[in-house]
């Protein structure tokens, strides 16, 4: 499976409507400083339902709205869509944050986030959030408490889901 396609608007940098194909092998973002490339990345995790503004590098949901150029208007509506193909199967993630808070679309169906999370699960997306290495974050791993990092792994092999599931069981 592989990202086909990163459809953005009014996201961060991205205040037009901007539509990214990948190809299913290797893909190289480059460009200048500042020009957006980790602000790519920051889109597929938050699409992926990331909560964290430490890692979406912001320190406000309002700071994922484009904040306007001389030019263009600020945006009011942010949007990602990310299209996952499996061979001849399309998937399509998309969130959207406007006044009403942000939300989640799976396949045009809108879903909480815990949904999202099994919809995740079923496609075996689990721990897709520490798939992403950004800027800075090596370091962060490297000097981790091992337990940190034990969590880390238990969520990206499938374990942590059985182990929630066995502290919930206990304590019926
Ligand atoms: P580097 O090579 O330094 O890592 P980069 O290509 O990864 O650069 P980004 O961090 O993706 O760059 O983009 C930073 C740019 O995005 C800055 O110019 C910043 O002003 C702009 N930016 C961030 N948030 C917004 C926003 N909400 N509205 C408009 N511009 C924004
Ligand atoms: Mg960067």
């Amino acid at each position: 499976m592989y990202i086909e396609r990163i459809a953005l608007k009014g996201f961060k940098s991205f205040g037009d409507h901007v539509e990214i194909v990948l190809s299913d092998k290797y893909t190289v973002i480059a460009g200048p400083n500042g020009s957006g490339k980790s602000n790519i990345l920051d889109a597929v995790r938050w699409a992926l339902g990331e909560q964290s503004a430490f890692r979406l590098r912001i320190s406000k949901q309002g700071d994922l709205l484009f904040q306007g150029s001389p030019s263009r208007q600020a945006a009011k509506e942010a949007w990602v869509s990310l299209t996952l193909r499996q061979d001849d199967k399309l998937r399509t993630f998309k969130r959207i944050l406007d006044e009403s808070g942000s939300s989640f679309i799976v396949d045009g169906k809108r879903v909480r986030l815990y949904e999202m999370e099994e919809e995740k699960h079923a496609l075996g997306l689990d721990g897709v959030d520490f798939a992403f290495i950004g800027q800075g974050e090596v370091l962060e791993a490297i000097k981790q408490r091992p337990i940190d990092r034990r969590g880390n792994l238990e969520v990206l092999f499938g374990i942590a889901s059985y182990r929630k599931k066995r502290e919930e069981a206990l304590l019926k």
